[in-house]
């Protein structure tokens, strides 16, 4: 058994992504909690919400992974531009306690010159100032490519953050396979090795959920550029056998792959196949 499902938009609302995952075979999704270049938010109604809720349950979905806005930056060096982010951080936290037991994943930043230790201290003080121990959403660090002045392309900075983080029960990483990759890490020839830095560096019980995407570029490139499942240098043996690892069973499975509806049916389905 594995949770698997792709992202999907919002556009309808929450039940309707529900319904349209069951319709995939899926049985986990991610959204963005508003438009992932602008910032302006669907805004959810409780029955939408319940009635989402609902079907979660009904379906036996795993965690649901959402996705926080590309242009929340906790890190810039322009402060209106961080302000900006905690606002939408504060925003999207509040909203996901309409659908509780859920992940709210995010890119940690870019910290624009200003230095990854200043970096990663405003990324913690941002999340500080709004997680709480009653939230009923786990906040993941997603990994990252390592592209300009971004934060999180090595497990150390990701951990540093976690170090930082109060709520520590509330706090963990979204694996993203072809960012990992793209940051240097062979997922090809030592996942196992890979997975143990992982551990020795943030803890494995922090990894909580995967964006199963393969890579358009090789190991180290620090591109962030994703291809379909299997199509890229990641390839099919390497997605099978990440799929299947023991040490990530149960995790949700997110497709981030650039596919229209019918390819992400059918990478749904070849994912299944693996379980068979
Ligand atoms: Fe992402
Ligand atoms: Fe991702
Ligand atoms: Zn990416």
């Amino acid at each position: 058994m594995i949770y698997i499902g792709c992202h999907l938009s919002v556009t309808d609302g929450y039940e309707a992504m529900g319904k349209t995952m069951v319709e995939f075979g899926g049985n986990t999704f991610a959204f963005f909690t508003r438009n992932p270049r602008g910032g302006k938010t669907k805004e959810i109604t409780r029955e939408d919400a319940s009635a989402l809720n609902e079907l979660l349950k009904k379906e036996q979905f795993g965690p649901l992974v959402a996705h926080g806005s590309y242009t929340m930056n906790l890190c810039s060096a322009k402060p209106e531009t961080r302000d900006n982010g905690f606002d939408m951080l504060k925003q999207d936290l509040q909203r996901m306690e309409m659908i509780p037991g859920n992940y709210y994943n995010f890119h940690p930043g870019a910290h624009t010159g200003q230095g990854v230790e200043t970096g990663i201290r405003q990324i913690a003080e941002a999340l500080n100032r709004v997680m709480t121990p009653e939230m009923h959403t786990t906040v993941l660090l997603e990994t990252m490519a390592g592209k300009g002045s971004e934060i999180g392309g090595t497990f150390e900075e990701l951990a540093e953050i976690i170090r930082l983080v109060a709520c520590k029960d509330k706090i963990g990483v979204c694996f993203d396979t072809c960012h990992t990759w793209d940051a240097g890490y062979d997922l090809v020839n030592d996942f196992d090795r890979v997975l143990k830095r992982f551990d020795e560096v943030i803890g494995l019980e922090r990894l909580m959920a995967v964006h199963f995407n393969d890579s358009k570029n090789p190991c180290g490139s620090h591109k962030d550029r994703h291809e379909k499942l299997g199509e890229g240098y990641l390839g099919p043996e390497t997605m099978k056998k990440i799929a299947q690892h023991t040490a990530l069973a149960g995790k949700p499975f997110i497709l981030e792959t650039p596919n229209d509806d019918e390819g992400y049916r059918k990478e749904i389905g070849i994912v299944k196949d693996w379980f068979r």
